[in-house]
């Protein structure tokens, strides 16, 4: 079997096929043998899990993966890569290349075709210029897995562990924690890919959470709270929230609101927790 993390089998199939690294689709292929079990490690991979790889690229990850899991699916969008991904592992018959935008793609039913039940597992070297609006999409459309294992932009996996009050608290945080336990494995320097990214990499694993981290009976409210909170990050959290579109009462509703949830008017939006936006959407909703 090809060792498809060595840069000189990278650079044979490159000279063989004429494939050329895309950079607008984030083509940083891993060639550092370390990190790459560490990702396979931390994601827990046994006979008894699949996966769902997302951008395979040569496939060097899913080399890997197709050796500890049942099943892997892989979706890749660039089609030059396939027929060389189809090449590199062929001997394998527990794999489903999918030639597919993974932001189009139908996954819940993707995993109900090509699951059987068994424990499912997402695991990936992320193209960096959708890191999250992929990881929002496998959280939101609920789909049955028991974790996500991504290699992301450092900067990117800092704001998903940050604390509150933190510079690196955001919106994003609120939003993954909502759903997911994150967890930092381990960061990556450029040199671990060819070609190197301009930034430094980690791997973080996002458990998901059986019941969501709070209860509130309108999510959508809650998720605007968080929005307005955030996208005026300067001003008080009364004048955030009472001057946004995005939440529909009118100022002196909100400061009742807050005065109820014993919520400081002047506190700013990224010093509240998760709890406390929680707190305020079930006393909005109740009005
Ligand atoms: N897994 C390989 C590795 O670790 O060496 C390649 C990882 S590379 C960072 C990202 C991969 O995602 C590329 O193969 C790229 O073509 C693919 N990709 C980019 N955008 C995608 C999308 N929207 N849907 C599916 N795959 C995508």
């Amino acid at each position: 079997m090809k060792n498809l993390a060595s840069v000189k089998v990278i650079k044979e199939i490159l000279e063989k096929s004429g494939f050329h690294f895309s950079k607008s689709l984030g083509q940083n292929f891993l060639i550092d043998e370390n990190v790459l079990d560490s990702i396979v490690s931390s994601a827990q991979i046994d006979e008894n899990t699949s996966v769902i790889e997302i951008g395979p690229g040569f496939g060097t990850l899913t080399q890997r993966l197709l050796q500890k899991a049942k099943k892997v699916v892989c979706v890749e969008i660039d089609s030059s890569a396939i027929p060389i991904l189809e090449e590199n592992l062929s001997e394998f018959d527990n794999l489903k290349i999918i030639n597919a935008d993974v932001l189009k793609c139908d996954l819940k039913k993707i995993s109900q075709e090509e699951f059987e039940g068994e424990r499912v597992c997402v695991v990936a070297n992320l193209p960096y210029y959708i890191t999250t609006p992929i990881i929002m999409h496998l959280l939101e459309e609920d789909l049955n897995i028991d974790s996500i294992t991504v290699m992301i932009q450092k900067e990117v996996a800092l704001r998903l562990g940050a604390k509150e009050g933190t510079k690196d608290y955001g919106a994003i945080t609120l939003s993954v924690n909502y759903h997911a336990v994150p967890q930092i494995i381990t960061h990556v320097p450029p040199s671990s890919f060819i070609p190197q990214p301009k930034v430094s990499s980690t791997v973080i694993k996002l458990s998901l959470r059986d019941e969501k981290a709070v209860k509130v009976k309108n999510e959508k409210l809650l998720f605007s709270l968080i929005k307005a909170a955030f996208g005026q990050r300067r001003k008080t959290l009364l004048n955030a929230l009472s001057n946004s579109p995005l939440v529909p009462f009118s100022k002196e509703e909100i400061q009742s609101c807050l005065s109820l949830c014993k919520i400081e008017p002047t506190r700013r939006g990224e010093t509240l927790s998760l709890e406390e936006y929680a707190l305020i959407c079930e006393n909005l909703s109740a009005k």
